[in-house]
């Protein structure tokens, strides 16, 4: 079975072909414009899908080595994320299944965040059922319990800020470009995580807070520069290991509560920030530490693509589950 997925949600166009199970292209198109602003801007971002969606999917087919007429399928992502963003690869979506008149999938992004483990990769293991998964992204933050592929129950989540936005909102304070997640791993790596303390918001049971957090960095690095001008150049490395190290404990935290509440020991990671070396690492100690096996994605489906859409479509492919023509982008869709 061969399926076209687009994923639109934010400020990335994505497309990619599946053979079955199995990735044959997955191409990404990520917008540059945004970094002048230092975050996204929707208008922008519409824009930029319009102008990027039928280049990308040119280059989708033409590394896969398949034509339009042997697709059996087109994914693509409903929501949650931009309406203006989603309504491009819906609408582009809905054309193509209707001109090559086969079924329309509809995907929800935060399932395909977690569903994208179901890809088949040299070297990498499916998870087993029940399963917890930690979504990790620009705009979510979520402990989900998987008992199958479209069994999910959301069993914690954050109040306010994501996580992702914590690193972002985190480096606009330091100076740092825009998404700062990866320059603050980066520098992580370099640093002394304990150079710097940063009191965990209390948040109970298995919910996240983040949006304090950001409000605690922004005030200490404002009592540092006004004793030293120079504070963040001269710590720089410092105070991001400090940051990491400080977002990774929430994290695990409350990871480590939800297995222990649930008795789930198969723990997989998914979303933006699942590329993070620190997390992936502390995930991995896990094994040792609390007997979890544990999941973490290819590093080219962590962050958004298509090719976690199209799995979604390929499994929802085999359950003839389709999308009916007037389906309407949900910028709010829940799992
Ligand atoms: P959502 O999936 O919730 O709709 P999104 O699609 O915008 O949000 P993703 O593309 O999944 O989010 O993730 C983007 C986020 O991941 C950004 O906040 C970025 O800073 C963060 N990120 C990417 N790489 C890393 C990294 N190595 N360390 C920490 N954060 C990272
Ligand atoms: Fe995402």
């Amino acid at each position: 079975i061969y399926i076209l997925s687009i994923e639109s949600s934010c400020d990335d166009t994505s497309a990619a072909i599946l053979c079955n199970d199995k990735v044959l292209s997955n191409v990404v198109a990520t917008q540059k414009i945004h970094e002048e602003y230092g975050g996204v801007v929707p208008e922008l971002a519409s824009r930029a899908h319009q102008q990027n969606i039928v280049p990308v999917v040119h280059q989708a087919l033409k590394k896969a080595n398949v034509t339009k007429d042997q697709l059996h399928a087109v994914a693509f992502t409903l929501g949650p994320g931009l309406m203006g963003s989603l309504l491009v690869g819906t609408s582009f979506a809905k054309s193509l299944a209707y001109g090559l008149n086969i079924p329309l999938i509809d995907v929800n992004h935060m399932q395909a965040h977690i569903l994208a483990h179901f890809i088949t990769e040299d070297g990498y293991k499916k998870p087993e059922f029940p399963f917890l998964a930690m979504t990790i992204s620009g705009g979510h933050t979520q402990i989900v319990k998987v008992t199958s592929y479209f069994n999910m129950e959301v069993i914690g989540e954050t109040i306010d800020d994501a996580v992702g936005e914590a690193y972002d909102k985190s480096g606009k304070i330091l100076g740092l470009g825009y998404p700062a997640g990866p320059e603050i791993d980066k520098r992580a790596q370099l640093g002394n995580p304990k150079a710097f303390k940063f009191t965990k918001p209390k948040v109970e049971g298995l919910n996240f807070s983040f949006s304090g957090f950001k409000t605690a960095v922004l005030y200490f690095i404002q009592r540092e520069v006004k004793e030293n001008p120079n504070f963040i150049a001269e710590n720089l490395n410092d105070i991001c290991a400090s940051i990491q190290y400080t977002i990774i404990g929430i994290l695990m935290d409350k990871l480590k509560l939800a297995a222990k509440q649930t008795g789930i020991k198969h723990i997989a990671i998914g979303g933006g920030v699942s590329a993070n070396s620190g997390i992936r690492k502390a995930l991995k100690d896990g094994e040792q530490k609390f007997g979890w096996t544990t999941y973490i994605p290819k590093f080219e489906y962590t962050t958004d693509n298509a090719g976690m859409i199209g799995i979604v479509g390929y499994l929802k492919y085999l359950e003839s589950d389709f999308a009916k023509q007037d389906v309407m982008a949900s910028s709010r869709l829940k799992i």
